[in-house]
């Protein structure tokens, strides 16, 4: 039987068994000295001067969120094409979200119409390298400069992109990152925090660790804080993980460009942007746009009964049903809209085999070129199998 494809899969050795198994031998598995020394590494991998790790990329955004002061009665200039917790994470704080709809080719926040949406009530812009695409942070750090504005970096999906040259999260603005197993780089459950700025990097301390002051024992808070601390376990883990990243992030790379050959020329696929002078993409997932007309759940469908995993990647923010209520429709963002009803993100990870993506993209192929006949693709050459996997997002 042949074994079902999974959307997505951690990169787990022996090192990352050891590492953890180390920190449970050791008996300290929280507040030890895992933890800052992945945050120094991974500050320094970064090229940033100082990194916060904590327990999910969610709680990253909204510590910065939080530290930077926005609250009610705020607007935040944001993008609809995301992943829902790059929006949340300023709701929580009982801000509103002010969306600007997306660049066709780079899928990142057109940075050209987000003048028109600033108000007197605008706070912070907040973008996302979304499928590691670095969004265009040189006029963005400007508009934020320009208008006295807070500029705020969700790279979850962008460990290792580049733009100008410089790896994401060292350009000086707060940046965060998600160690989520469908990451670059994995702590099961984790996130961070990266910024050149000193005194909002002990802000995000005290605030992950209940508001405590610089004695991080000290039980009496300074302020209102949360408990968003990563685990001894996670940052074992994670720096094991770190040591390897290079060598993932090459690996991703040739794994996309196995998919860019077998896709490029097949009829009704778009892929994504390629990189060019300022922007260099850190392999997240692999997606691709069907043309408008094509029966995407249909597709997902006929890859699930020849056991290749393929998911919707993934819906506009602004037609969550939380979201809408600030007022947003269908309609109100056409292009993050048509990419979110064309995207399907294909199995991607750090381990894929040339030999699986030739095999979905032969099962693709097959079934496309089954609706552009009209005929249908016959169900014999696609063998039914179980589907398990890990989800990405
Ligand atoms: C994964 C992801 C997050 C959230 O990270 P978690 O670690 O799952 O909380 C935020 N933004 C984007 C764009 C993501 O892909």
């Amino acid at each position: 039987m042949i074994k079902p494809i999974p959307l997505g899969a951690p990169e787990i050795g022996e090192a990352e068994i050891e590492a953890v198994t180390g920190v449970l031998r050791s008996g300290r598995l929280s507040l030890g000295e895992e933890r800052p020394a992945f945050e120094r590494e991974l500050a320094q991998w970064v090229g940033a001067g100082y990194a916060h790790a904590v327990s999910s990329g969610t709680a990253a955004l909204h510590l910065v969120v939080r530290a930077c002061g926005i609250g009610h009665g705020d607007e935040v200039i944001t993008t609809p094409f995301s992943f829902i917790s790059s929006t949340n994470c300023f709701l929580y704080e009982g801000a509103s979200p002010v969306f600007v709809d997306i660049d066709p080719d780079s899928l990142t926040i057109d940075e050209t119409r987000i003048e028109s949406a600033i108000s007197e009530k605008t706070r912070a812009i907040l973008a996302t390298d979304i499928f590691g695409y670095p969004a265009e942070w040189q006029p963005l750090a400007d508009l934020a400069q320009h208008h006295g504005l807070q500029l705020i970096e969700d790279a979850a999906q962008a460990l290792g992109a580049e733009y100008r040259g410089n790896k994401l999260g060292s350009h000086g603005h707060p940046t965060i990152f998600s160690f989520y197993p469908n990451k670059q780089i994995t702590t099961a459950e984790g996130g961070a925090v990266v910024t050149n700025d000193e005194q909002l990097y002990h802000q995000l301390k005290s605030l992950s660790n209940q508001g405590r002051g610089p004695d991080m024992q000290e039980l009496q808070p300074e302020m209102l804080g949360y408990n968003y601390r990563m685990s001894e376990l996670s940052a074992a883990l994670g720096r094991t993980q770190l040591r390897r990243l290079d060598q993932f992030l090459a690996r991703r790379r040739e794994a996309a460009s196995w998919y860019e050959k077998r896709l490029r020329d097949v009829d009704g696929i778009t892929l994504l942007k390629a990189d060019d002078e300022t922007h260099t993409r850190s392999w997240f997932a692999y997606v691709v746009q069907l043309t408008r007309h094509l029966d995407r759940d249909g597709v997902i469908n006929q890859l699930a009964q020849a056991g290749i995993a393929a998911k919707a990647y993934l819906p506009s923010i602004h037609l969550a049903p939380h979201v809408q209520a600030f007022g947003y429709k269908a309609g109100d963002f056409p292009v993050s809209e048509a990419v979110s009803e064309s995207a399907l993100a294909l199995p991607f990870y750090t381990s894929i085999k040339k030999e699986t993506v030739d095999r979905v993209c032969e099962t693709l192929t097959l079934i496309l070129s089954g609706l552009h006949s009209k005929t249908g693709v016959a169900n014999r050459s696609l063998p039914q199998i179980p589907l398990r996997g890990q989800s990405p997002g």
